[in-house]
């Protein structure tokens, strides 16, 4: 059956009995299903449970599946011509259920004869207290018990397309049972080591896509489930890992060190706070990157508002201390623009020259910025991702600071650290949407992290509510009072692109009423959007910024990084139209002064059950964790923290929700095997590494970032 070139699992599935081409082309262009193996990992999406029967009297609710046993008492064709239709009735000792058939009459009509015991199974309709199924399944009870399928009954994902072709559930199951009455135990060869299914107690792989498709009881569905999912896990971790050492062989990094003047005068002298305790264990743990002659290649997760840009500041010093040159770029140029004003300010008086890089320098201010940072005498410079254009040269660039990483793509930093003469520059990546542990472990796994997970000392948690527009007065009233306080306000809108002219006009009526409620001279008020121009946008932010205006009305533009401490009103309209990571990035942008801040998620009063739990979320906690955990499991993994475009595996068993244990012990074993036997030369990894060349991750782009 399988030569020794092409394994079974790469047949097309033509080769299965009842599969022609078109139901082939079929599959593989609704459901990507073109080999064999494609067939045997698209697994069920449920079963249904044929073991347990209900009564007649128990049935209460219309739609309900259920499954019933009784007798068939009697058969009747009715009406003629198109209505012609099959009736029976059905009764188990507790009721009766009418049954329609409006197909194959004829057939059915012959193969049930009335007066036997029957299994039925199927929909039910329940109109004016009587009970009716239209097309049941139905088998003779007889037959229905004898047959292995009479327990788990495998569904099958389908499509219009395919369901008018035969390819239903139903006639999926078909093709599976198909397939498996011609696989013999050979064809699927085991790829795990043999002493880690044994002490797993895992079942082998034939055995498990076996019971995945036809379990014969609950704890062999289970059992194969487990090892599945554990091999999907362990698949891509020992990508990751195997990723992971290359580097640590492979990227030699600068050396750095000493930590000299620059960061002593700038710790002793110049840092008006102490660190906190998660800052300093940070900072430990770059400094002893920079110190191990292999490149650094650190994510530092911390949430809004935690003082990450302080430990970058300090990462810098060491490069500057090292005799090297340090950029930093920011997604936007509003965010490069305060870095550099942070740092700068940071840093005065003690001889660094720090530059700014964006879009919008140009003529000889840009070239004397480009002609500084080619010859060297250009310590630190901050930008967008002007930074990373042909013309710019740096004379020696050791340390790379991305801010937000989500924004920047994979090839953009990969630009970034070509930048450097002969060695890639220390890279820090930093990022304010935290991600949760297992969704990191897949994505991240080949990076270290860092975490900064407390907030500096006297923060004030940000006071949430919940409002509908029933209390604009009230919050309209509390706005004044705070601006009476001297305090500053945040009113966001939402932009959604597809909608964006309608966003915009949701932002032009606000802005009206703002400026009836807050009339001039008295009140000031910025407008911010995406519409604007640069400059524009920059004047009024930096007006906000001075406090020469109250409020700053805005779309998400203001998302991102803007720190203005005195702000302590965040108010989102049309909140339930944000994700949560966006609200809890809003959020940050209050609370970060010494007065107690304020956010208030207005909302129209229908929300659906998932608009309605995230503001709930909000209102609750302030733990940029426990708010992404909410986050991954509303939306699914594919979306958290702009992950989409960083190469999520595509799991098709394993949920980095639910089966975060099992991802942990696939990633320690995976961890372990590749210590022992980085190359997978033993005689017991044979098999795996054959199947990780052929079907692992390894060269995923997001991996790249080594
Ligand atoms: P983020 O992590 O969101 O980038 P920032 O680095 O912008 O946070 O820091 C937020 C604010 O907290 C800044 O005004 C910063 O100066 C201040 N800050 C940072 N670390 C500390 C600390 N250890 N003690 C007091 N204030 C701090
Ligand atoms: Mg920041």
């Amino acid at each position: 059956m399988s030569s020794v070139f092409t394994s079974f699992l790469d047949q097309e599935i033509t080769y299965i009995k009842g599969v022609g081409p078109s139901k082939s082309n079929l599959l593989k262009a609704e459901l990507g299903i073109e080999t064999i193996r494609d067939l045997l990992t698209d697994y069920p999406i449920r079963y249904e449970d044929r073991t347990h029967f209900q009564k007649i009297s128990e049935i209460s609710h219309e739609g309900d599946v259920v499954q019933l046993r009784g007798t068939l008492t009697s058969l009747s064709q009715v009406g003629s011509g198109r209505k012609k239709r099959l009736v029976g009735r059905f009764r188990d000792d507790t009721g009766t259920v009418e049954l329609v058939w409006f197909r194959s009459v004829k057939w059915l009509q012959d193969n049930l004869p009335t007066g036997h015991q029957y299994v039925l199974y199927g929909r039910v309709n329940l109109f004016r207290g009587k009970i009716s199924m239209a097309h049941p399944e139905i088998e003779l009870a007889s037959k229905a018990m004898t047959a292995k399928t009479a327990t788990f009954v495998p569904v099958y994902r389908s499509t219009e397309r395919l369901g008018a072709s035969g390819l239903d559930s139903r006639g999926r199951r078909k093709v599976m049972s198909n397939l498996f009455a011609m696989i013999r135990e050979t064809d699927i060869p085991e790829h795990l080591p043999h002493y880690l299914i044994q002490k797993l107690h895992l079942p082998s792989l034939f055995e498990s896509l076996l019971w995945i498709h036809f379990p014969s009881d609950n704890n062999l569905l289970r059992r194969a489930e487990k090892r599945l999912k554990f091999d999907e896990f362990f698949i891509i971790q020992m990508g990751i890992i195997k990723q992971y050492k290359n580097r640590q062989q492979q990227m030699q990094g600068y050396v750095f060190e000493k930590v000299g003047k620059h960061f002593n005068d700038f710790y002793n002298h110049h840092l008006s706070f102490e660190l906190t305790s998660a800052q300093k264990r940070v900072l430990k743990e770059i400094r002893r990157d920079l110190k191990s002659g292999v490149q650094m290649n650190r994510l530092l997760q911390g949430d809004v508002g935690s003082g990450k840009t302080i430990v970058a500041l300090m990462a810098m010093l060491i490069s500057l201390d090292n005799g090297f040159q340090s950029g930093m770029m920011a997604p936007t140029e509003i965010l490069a623009q305060q870095h550099f004003e942070t740092v700068r300010t940071m840093l005065s008086g003690m001889g660094i020259r720090v530059g700014l890089l964006t879009g919008s320098i140009k003529g000889s201010a840009r070239k004397e910025i480009l002609r500084l940072t080619k010859l060297g005498e250009m310590h630190i410079l901050i930008g967008t991702h002007a930074l990373i254009q042909d013309n710019v040269y740096f004379h020696n660039l050791g340390m790379a600071i991305i801010d937000e990483q989500h924004r920047f793509g994979v090839a953009q930093r990969a630009q970034l650290w070509e930048k450097s003469r002969d060695l890639h520059p220390h890279i820090l990546v930093m990022t304010a949407t935290p991600i949760p542990r297992t969704l990191h472990m897949t994505m991240y796994g080949d990076l270290d992290v860092s975490i900064i997970d407390e907030l500096p000392p006297a923060r004030k948690p940000v006071l949430t509510q919940h409002k509908t527009e029933y209390h604009r007065p009230q919050i309209i009233k509390f706005m004044k009072e705070q601006i009476k306080h001297g305090r500053q306000i945040y009113v966001v809108y939402p932009l959604i692109e597809e909608s964006e002219k309608l966003d915009l006009e949701d932002l032009n009526n606000g802005y009206e009423r703002l400026l009836a409620d807050f009339p001039k001279p008295q009140y000031q008020i910025s407008v911010v959007h995406g519409r604007m121009k640069q400059e524009d946008k920059e004047f009024e932010m930096q007006r906000f910024v001075e406090a020469k205006t109250h409020i700053m009305v805005a779309t998400t533009v203001i998302e991102v990084g803007v720190d203005v401490p005195n702000a302590s009103v965040m108010i989102i309209e049309n909140s339930e139209r944000f994700g949560l990571s966006q609200l809890h990035q809003l959020r940050g942008r209050v609370g970060r002064g010494a007065n107690q801040s304020y956010c208030v998620l207005m909302s129209s009063f229908k929300l659906t059950e998932e608009a309605k739990e995230r503001l709930q979320t909000m209102v609750r906690t302030n733990d940029g964790f426990e708010i992404a955990e909410v986050d991954l499991r509303l939306r699914g993994p594919g979306t958290v923290g702009g992950t989409k475009q960083s190469g999520l595996p595509d799991l098709k068993i394993a949920n980095l929700i639910k089966d975060g244990k099992i991802l942990k012990t696939a990633r320690q074993i995976a961890r372990r095997i590749l210590d022992k036997d980085p190359d997978l030369k033993l005689d017991m990894h044979v098999a795996l590494r054959r199947y990780l060349t052929k079907y692992g991750n390894v060269e995923q782009d997001w991996s790249k970032i080594s």
